[in-house]
């Protein structure tokens, strides 16, 4: 068992902390919310009032932070605080270069850090059935595997740095993607007067099958636990879709990969943003279709 530094008990943070505790490890945790330290500290995440006493003596160090200027502050700040040796692991969702810029501060300190962002979403933060996206040495995936499967059931080494962020950036554009796609099948389904059911039944088994249909089918009926049925409460917030899609442009933009549907699932999630559903699960984008056909 390890004593881990936790930064970050937000929405993912709170949870993953959590289930650290639960499988044995000594946790300290830290947030610039005091009310995120205070909810944690119920699930026996011991309280820390400063980044400095939350990670004096950790052995392991986890971020789960908004954005990559947000990581990259803080580890900047542990390379006069933490010891030479310690493992240091960000989770949070962030563009690779500050990623990279966040194992080359570790190397600076003798530390040895991974990428791992999540896909599962906050029940999977909860229920520890995160799948991780791990960029890193061989040697610091073998040591922080142990501590990630506390948090997850499913962890893949994709590469070295920045190979997590990479493969979670271009998941999160087909998912953007897709699900767009999904959503004009069903607005021309509506159209040409075939039911929900019937194209779910066809698509389902058939080679349009994909997540973004049967798992989150933006219509209420055929995947009844799916948001639709639940007036598109998310899930999967809008506003977190368009930063993921937004960080894959960013990424194509410093590579020169050619995206051109990412380019245009990013616009088209930006437009739902600003029209004030941010908050809504992704999915919900249907809606905004729906109304463009009207218009
Ligand atoms: P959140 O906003 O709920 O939590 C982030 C926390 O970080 C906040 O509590 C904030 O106070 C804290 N914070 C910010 N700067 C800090 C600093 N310098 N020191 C200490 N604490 C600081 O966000 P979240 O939903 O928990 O997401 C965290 C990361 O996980 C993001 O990068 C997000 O893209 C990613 N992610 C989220 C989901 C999801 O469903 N929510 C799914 C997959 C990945």
């Amino acid at each position: 068992m390890m004593k881990v530094a936790f930064v970050g008990l937000g929405n993912m943070g709170g949870p993953m902390a959590s289930n650290l505790v639960k499988a044995g490890h000594e946790v300290r945790g830290f947030d610039l919310s005091e009310a995120s330290v205070r909810s944690a500290s119920q699930d026996g995440v011991q309280p820390a009032g400063s980044l400095a006493e939350a990670v004096s003596d950790a052995e392991c160090v986890i971020t789960m932070l908004p954005k990559g200027q947000h990581v990259v502050a803080v580890w900047t700040d542990l390379t006069t605080l933490v010891a030479e040796g310690t493992l240091l692991i960000d989770c949070s969702t962030i563009d690779v270069e500050s990623a990279r810029q966040a194992h080359k501060l570790a190397a600076v300190m003798n530390c040895t850090s991974l990428d791992a962002p999540v896909s599962g979403g906050t029940t999977g933060a909860a229920g520890a059935t995160l799948t991780f996206m791990v960029g890193g040495s061989e040697k610091g995936f073998g040591q922080g595997r142990p501590i990630l499967e506390a948090m997850g059931k499913r962890i893949v080494h994709c590469g070295g740095n920045g190979a997590g962020q990479a493969a979670k950036i271009c998941n999160n554009m087909i998912l953007g993607i897709s699900m767009i796609g999904v959503c004009e099948a069903f607005g021309l389904a509506e159209k040409l007067g075939l039911s929900h059911q019937a194209l779910f039944d066809v698509a389902s088994t058939s080679s349009g099958q994909c997540w973004s249909l049967t798992t989150y089918c933006p219509v209420p009926g055929p995947v009844p636990t799916s948001p639709a049925n639940n007036d598109y409460r998310p899930g999967f917030a809008a506003a977190l879709m368009l930063k993921d899609l937004q960080l894959s442009q960013d990424a194509a933009r410093q590579t020169g990969a050619a995206t051109p549907l990412g380019a245009h699932a990013a616009e088209l999630y930006a437009e739902f943003d600003k029209a004030g559903h941010s908050a809504e699960d992704f999915s919900a984008i249907i809606q905004m279709l729906r109304q463009q056909a009207q218009g």
